[in-house]
């Protein structure tokens, strides 16, 4: 046996991209634990961090291509398989066009520099516009509020939870989510320190979570209206004289729109809708507007419900008509060392943003960040006509399992005349595919958080190499995109990866060298590419990004700046500091200013007017449960993470059970529009009455699946219950949370009677 060695790289399993120090022996990974002297997360790691060895380790874990056949999968080369997809592609794109190919990306994908970095010269090259994504059973709606108030669909202020006194809190569990739309390991210890130094923690959420449990206040609030009740806050703030942007007053656009559009909610008109009482929803805004220093966060129940758009943008709009935005202790705008969209172009001002440059084929949905709706993703291969989605790639991702109405969705995806999935797993949705191409396990690939640090509550980088070296069995995934994009492109299997990556690489270089306001701005190409000769593939793009980004030593103007080299001699990381002021340089919108009202947004409150009077029938709603062992719908495969009592439970009020006549420990069908479920009932006074929780990502009891572990312990599929019709209309964002339901008891069956 050789001597142990200790090795650090980020988890990439979440957001709070913790340091890990693992202990490898023999080349095997021995132990892994928080790293702690990582400048973000000094120690800190939550039961996930860990499974990165069963999951290596995983042996359903997909190590060679396979390709279906009439007796099921079998393992085939990599240029058999990559043959099979060509063979079978070219004649889709050849008699139905590059729509006919459509591309679903999976949550993973945000956290794969790979993925990130090559994964959209693979769609470029297919040239489809039918992709789809996580994004829309998630955030999108933060994202089209942040980009029509700021210019940049990706600057979206986080609060500045080290600094603050007040933090209020709606759908957000970071307790369990480990910060979402908010990179911040270790959100217990920074609420616990938001305490400790005299501030306060208002959580607004119609379940009393881990969160709520650490939190001053909790406010039970009714599903899907909590755009109402950030309405009658700022109703509060104008009518009493509180509202008060200070210094960003001259940075913005629409206050007075704002006052108008909100002086429709006052707290006495909403009180009924949300279920908090007038004097409690007053309260909140003069205590938010008192704070020294105050953030308002909102998460993904503010986004996967009906007003999911207003009620982010409202968030923002609480956050500058208090005088937050922007400054120490209230929201602010990250700056990420790479790959910061923000920080490109002309700082202040640019082209604004805007959704609806085209639109889906059968329900017409305007797209957003260059995708649809992934609740249109069934339709648009079910629906017969031109257009028609026909061939399908997946990325990282389970559909069958994570978008709305998945029983529509996956007999749609039996339809396809082909489907390619890249993926780890033969999970719900890739048992479906013809051809599965296996990833690297992360401890076969390097990391940065290129996406992650433009949402972190201080700026910091850090990198990590692969832990255990190439995978001898699986090329690297920015590998296997290129030969994809190989494929589609015409060039076939043999195409010239190293040729590929240099086109790719030149463009990249282009852009910023044409940008005038970028630090290489006619610069000489070729001598800047042969500084970075000794690289290729994503360090060469993360080197070019890091040298040219705020911090970067721009190749020679900024000799003390940031490199990869400076970034690899520092394995805990660099921390580059608190959060700093970044207005107007971060705005990105044409007139330069904070656009407070936007069009889409101001169109949008009518819809919103309308749901408040809307007759209520008092029934049972669904809504999802975020769970700090799951990672949406995958890592159920790995046994440490699914061990003990069946998490996959209803979460149902005494009153309601009384009144339904369930039981604790019972089981109950839950039935929507959509589908039936049966599910274990928990009875618990810590989610409001007409309420009902179930966690999403469950359901693993596809038997051609190949997820031994999770097939144990399979739960059930709440998106079987979401009606795909149901989507936030500014972003089209599934609606998850506020589903119509009826619950029953399922009785024990009688026994039968001897004949
Ligand atoms: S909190 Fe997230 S990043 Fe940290 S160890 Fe857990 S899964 Fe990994």
């Amino acid at each position: 046996m050789t001597d142990a060695v200790t090795a650090y790289r980020t988890c990439p399993l979440c957001e709070a991209t913790c340091g890990l120090e693992l202990t490898l022996e023999d080349g095997r990974v021995t132990r892994i634990r928080g790293d702690a002297e990582d400048v973000f997360s000094h120690g800190f790691v939550c039961p996930k961090g860990a499974a990165l060895k069963p999951l290596h380790e995983d042996p359903d874990r997909v190590r060679m291509p396979l390709l279906r056949t009439a007796s099921g999968f079998e393992e085939v080369s990599w240029d058999d398989a990559l043959g099979e997809i060509e063979r079978r592609l070219q004649p889709v794109l050849e008699r139905h066009g590059c729509d006919a190919v459509g591309a679903y990306l999976g949550n993973p994908n945000a956290h794969n520099l790979d993925a990130l970095l090559y994964g959209r010269v693979l769609l470029k090259a297919i040239g489809t516009k039918n992709i789809f994504s996580a994004t829309t059973v998630d955030q999108m709606p933060k994202h089209v509020s942040a980009g029509l108030m700021f210019g940049a669909p990706l600057s979206i202020p986080v609060p500045d939870v080290d600094r603050t006194d007040y933090l209020l809190m709606l759908g957000a569990n970071p307790l369990a989510s480990n910060g979402s739309l908010l990179t911040a390991p270790d959100m217990r210890g920074r609420l616990r320190g938001i305490r400790a130094r005299g501030g306060r923690v208002v959580v607004v959420d119609p379940r009393r979570s881990r969160t709520a449990e650490e939190a001053d206040e909790h406010h039970f609030i009714r599903p899907g209206t909590d755009a109402l009740l950030l309405f009658a806050a700022v109703h509060v703030l104008f009518e009493e004289g509180l509202a008060d942007p200070g210094p960003l007053a001259g940075h913005c656009e629409g206050v007075e729109e704002v006052q108008a559009l909100a002086a429709a909610f006052a707290p006495e008109a909403v009180t009924d809708a949300c279920g908090i009482p007038a004097g409690e929803i007053r309260r909140i805004a003069r205590d938010l507007a008192a704070a020294e220093r105050a953030a308002v966060y909102g998460r993904i129940g503010t986004c996967t419900q009906e007003f999911g758009t207003l009620a982010s943008w409202l968030v923002d709009v609480l956050n500058v008509l208090t005088g937050n935005l922007d400054r120490p202790g209230g929201a602010m705008f990250p700056k990420g060392a790479a790959g910061a969209a923000n920080t490109r172009g002309t700082p202040g001002r640019g082209k604004g943003f805007r959704t609806g440059r085209w639109h889906t084929r059968v329900r017409g949905l305007p797209e957003a960040l260059g995708e649809f709706p992934v609740a249109c993703m069934a339709e648009e291969i079910d629906t017969e006509g031109e257009g028609q989605i026909r061939a399908l790639f997946t990325f990282a991702g389970n559909p069958a399992v994570s978008t709305p109405n998945a029983g529509r969705l996956r007999r749609a995806l039996e339809s396809l005349e082909l489907m390619v999935s890249v993926d780890i797993y033969v999970n719900e949705t890739t048992r479906h595919a013809d051809v599965i191409l296996p990833a690297p396990s992360p401890l076969h690939r390097s990391h940065y958080d290129l996406a992650l640090y433009q949402l972190a509550a201080r700026n910091v980088a850090n990198y990590s190499p692969a832990i255990l070296g190439p995978d001898p069995e699986v090329p690297a995934e920015w590998h296997t995109l290129l030969r994809l994009t190989g494929v589609v492109t015409g060039q076939g299997v043999g195409a010239d990866v190293d040729a590929l990556d240099d086109f790719v690489m030149a463009g990249l270089m282009q852009r910023d060298i044409q940008d005038p306001a970028s630090p290489v701005a006619g610069r000489d190409a070729g001598e800047l590419m042969a500084e970075l000769a000794s690289r290729r593939g994503p360090e060469r793009m993360l080197d070019w990004m890091l040298r040219t980004g705020p911090y970067g030593d721009h190749f020679g103007s900024n000799p003390d700046g940031l490199t990869l080299e400076r970034l690899k001699a520092e394995p805990h990381g660099i921390d580059l500091g608190p959060l700093e002021p970044r207005i107007p340089e971060v705005l990105r919108t044409s007139s330069g200013k904070i656009e407070l009202a936007p069009e889409p947004i101001v169109t949008d409150v009518t819809r919103l007017e309308a749901a408040r009077s809307a007759h209520r029938n008092g029934g049972m709603v669904l809504i999802g449960r975020r769970q700090l062992r799951s990672n949406n719908s995958w890592m159920h495969n790995v046994p440490n993470l699914v061990r003990g009592k069946d998490r996959c439970t209803a979460h149902v009020h005494p009153d309601d059970a009384e009144r339904l006549g369930l039981e604790d420990g019972g089981r109950a069908n839950v039935t929507s529009e959509r589908g039936t479920i049966e599910v274990p009932v928990e009875v618990t006074d810590g989610i409001m009455p007409g309420v009902v929780s179930i966690p999403h990502g469950w359901g693993h009891d596809d038997p051609e699946a190949r997820l031994t572990v999770a097939a144990a312990h399979a739960g059930a599929n709440s998106n079987v219950l979401a009606d795909e019709l149901a989507i936030d209309v500014p972003s089209g964002n599934a609606v998850l949370n506020g589903i119509p339901v009826e619950l029953a008891p399922v009785r024990a069956a009688e026994p039968v009677p001897a004949a």
